[in-house]
């Protein structure tokens, strides 16, 4: 998960202030010093911790704040709002040409992840807009590289434009978009070359490519897990090539935050997308509130309401409302969601993204086992039709087969069959407007 370390340390710099009624200057002094360490040690750069403290202080030592009656959710906020602006306020959308094709550019160091999120920028374009891109394959330097987006381009229906390793870059991107044009293709993306250092060479090649091609969207790749080096390696790229926007990749592994704070606000250009997984659906828009969220533990509802939009059948999303409401929602039903659950990914990465569970220390050494549902599954595979539609039918006796057949043992059966009965109750309550008793679901 990322940014653990920074949220953690950011929630100790504000337990001290939770833990006071009335607050004064010296207290927030305190607790600036600790965000300020805590920054630091995220890796974020030095003039934006500077800057960003010294805002937030002065905001903080405000009259409003000292004689509010909650002074430290006032503390808080202000940090909240200053960790959004300096990432940018809001989500920043691809650039699109008027005519087709919208021509996109990537680049970065070698290792960033530049191959692999042109594939899956290709895949998000292909699924969101229904759009036929068409990707180039540039990177005539690194081993494979042309093979890999080309098995990547086949993961994904995607055509690739390719002529191998000896020929000049600048000459295969020209090649390529004539081949869009015949095509039709409405997206163009390049796999450039990365080096495993900036240097004059490659930044030649990449400024030969970015005159011939004019792209819509020069779009820098870089290591979210590199710290202050993704930083400097974005305002090097930008020096020299004016990129239009940032893909920080890795975030999955990110503890520390450091890039994501600091590349905005050094670099002056918005960070568009962020790779959290090596999967090549792990692509997702960057929303400076949620991330700012998401940095203070508060858990990032709208990304997780979103990831079950995409995800979820909404035909079968109704039909499963309608069941909830006749009360007739049965083990059939129950498998078939915990299915839709298993597709959206890994579950502790999901339960963390509901606010108040994201810093749980219940959670924290929680790894939830896809094998769980799994032998959810295998129990309720072992019921009859009629059982599974009737919850009541199973008596001790029909628990004790289910749990031979499952392999599972009985204690196991009973657990999951109440389980399966409060969440029914729950859902069935919830549905006619009861909220009351979701409390315990959320930890704190
Ligand atoms: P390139 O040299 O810049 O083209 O880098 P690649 O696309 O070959 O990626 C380098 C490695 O990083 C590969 O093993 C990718 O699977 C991995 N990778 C790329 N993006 C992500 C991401 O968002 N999260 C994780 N965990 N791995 C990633």
């Amino acid at each position: 998960m990322a940014f653990e370390g920074l949220t953690e340390r950011l929630q100790n710099a504000f337990s001290g202030l939770r833990r006071k009624g009335k607050i004064n200057e010296n207290d927030i002094r305190e607790a600036m010093r600790e965000v300020r360490l805590a920054l630091l040690e995220a890796d974020v750069n030095f003039d934006v911790v500077k800057d960003f403290v010294k805002t937030v202080r002065t905001q903080a030592l405000g009259k409003e704040v000292l004689e509010s009656l909650t002074p430290a959710q006032q503390v808080i906020k202000i940090v909240h709002d200053e960790l959004v602006k300096v990432m940018g306020e809001a989500a920043v959308p691809l650039n699109k040409s008027p005519h087709i094709p919208t021509i996109i550019m990537m680049v970065g160091l070698q290792g960033a992840g530049k191959t692999t999120t042109a594939g899956k920028l290709a895949n998000r374009l292909k699924k969101q807009e229904h759009a036929r891109p068409l990707m180039i394959a540039a990177d005539v330097y690194r081993p494979a590289a042309v093979d890999q987006l080309v098995t990547v381009g086949q993961q994904l229906d995607v055509p690739v434009f390719e002529m191998g390793t000896d020929h000049d870059p600048v000459d295969i991107v020209k090649q390529g978009l004539a081949e869009a044009d015949k095509n039709k293709n409405d997206y163009v993306i390049i796999d450039t070359a990365g080096r495993l250092e900036i240097d004059e060479q490659l930044m030649d090649e990449l400024a030969r490519i970015k005159a011939l091609a004019q792209p819509n969207e020069i779009l820098l790749v870089v290591d979210a897990m590199t710290g202050q080096v993704a930083t400097q390696v974005a305002d090097g790229f930008n020096q020299q090539l004016d990129v239009t926007g940032v893909i920080l990749t890795k975030l999955d592994g990110d503890t520390r935050g450091g890039a994501a704070l600091s590349i905005r606000a050094v670099t002056g250009k918005p960070i568009k997308f962020i790779g959290q997984g090596e999967k090549l659906d792990q692509l997702d828009v960057f929303y400076p509130d949620r991330m700012a969220d998401r940095i203070l533990g508060m858990g990032d509802m709208m990304s997780l309401i979103e990831k079950a939009q995409q995800d979820y059948d909404t035909d079968q999303a109704e039909k499963m409302a309608q069941k909830i409401q006749e009360n007739s929602f049965d083990f059939n039903d129950f498998v078939d969601q915990m299915s839709q659950l298993q597709n959206m990914g890994p579950l502790d990465e999901i339960m963390k993204m509901i606010p108040g569970m994201a810093n749980n220390p219940a959670l924290k050494n929680v790894k939830m086992d896809p094998k769980d549902i799994d032998h959810l599954k295998a129990i309720v595979y072992s019921m009859t039709p009629k059982e599974r539609e009737n919850p009541d039918l199973l008596n001790p006796s029909r628990r004790r087969r289910i749990a031979a057949g499952s392999g599972r043992n009985v204690q196991e059966v009973n657990r999951m069959i109440k389980q399966f009965k409060q969440s029914r109750e729950m859902m069935t309550k919830m549905s006619k407007g009861n909220f009351s008793g979701m409390e315990g679901m959320l930890g704190d």
